[in-house]
């Protein structure tokens, strides 16, 4: 269903940077794949144009079976996660949940239970009162994932999530998605530069280089191998 397809991908910068010079991939549905490489190798614009945040230059792009190279980010079906989750700072932790939910619509009720269940996921639901002054760095990340887990959306979209934390807190994060991975099995892309990341959080685990991809395959295929 959240199948995710890449068709000879591009994407030049006005001025003159290929950021992406031609990307093929196949992301299955439910799997979480992990995009990594260096600093400048295409990653985090590859992640925006799937989001619909950066327009593509030549290629396709396909979520659940369907292209959206001209969808914006609303009619994508996607939630994403960025490096600063930005909370609304005057809200609750439940208002914060509930605002894009309300904003769409939905009514009251349905909103509730979907809270509900994603602060059960999460282990929020003593923080839904507080606001985000009154939490952890990684309370607050919590907070974030559960943004996009009450939208149900057929895609996850992490840009980095976890590199403004701590090592500690990153480290104690990292086990945090691997389990939220095994109980909301959504299809997922990471972008990272970190390879414990990578190793700790893929099923799929696509090396990026130059604007290309360089490796594709399981943890173990991609850094066993000499
Ligand atoms: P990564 O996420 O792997 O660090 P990026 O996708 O951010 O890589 O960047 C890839 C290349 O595109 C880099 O050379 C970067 O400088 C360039 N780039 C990124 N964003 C822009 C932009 N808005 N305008 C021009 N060049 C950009
Ligand atoms: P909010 O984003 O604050 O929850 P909305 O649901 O009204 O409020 O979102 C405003 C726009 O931003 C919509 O187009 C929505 O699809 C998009 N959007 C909001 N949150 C995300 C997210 N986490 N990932 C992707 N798009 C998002």
């Amino acid at each position: 269903m959240g199948e995710v397809v890449l068709s000879q991908l591009v994407k030049s910068y006005p001025g003159g940077v290929t950021a992406v010079r031609s990307i093929d991939l196949k992301i299955p549905d439910g799997a979480f794949a992990v995009l990594v490489g260096p600093s400048g190798c295409g990653k985090s614009t590859t992640l925006r144009m799937i989001a619909g945040l950066e327009e593509i230059s030549s290629g396709t792009i396909s979520i659940g079976g369907r292209v959206v190279n001209k969808l914006p980010p609303k009619d994508r079906d996607i939630a994403m996660v960025f490096q600063n989750y930005a909370l609304y700072q005057h809200m609750t932790v439940y208002d914060n949940l509930a605002f894009g939910l309300r904003n769409r619509g939905e009514n009251e009720q349905a909103i509730a239970e979907k809270i509900a269940q994603a602060a059960g996921i999460l282990s929020i639901e003593p923080l839904l009162k507080r606001r985000p002054k009154q939490l952890s760095g990684g309370q607050q990340q919590r907070v974030a994932l559960g943004r996009c887990i009450v939208r149900h959306p057929q895609v996850f979209l992490f840009d980095e999530p976890l590199s403004n934390l701590d090592a500690k807190l990153r480290a104690h994060m990292r086990i945090e998605l691997k389990r939220l991975r095994e109980r909301v099995p959504v299809t997922s892309v990471y972008v990272t530069h970190d390879q414990v990341e990578a190793m700790t959080l893929g099923d799929l685990v696509v090396i990026m280089k130059d604007g290309l991809v360089q490796q594709v395959g399981t943890p173990l295929e991609v850094y066993n191998t000499p």
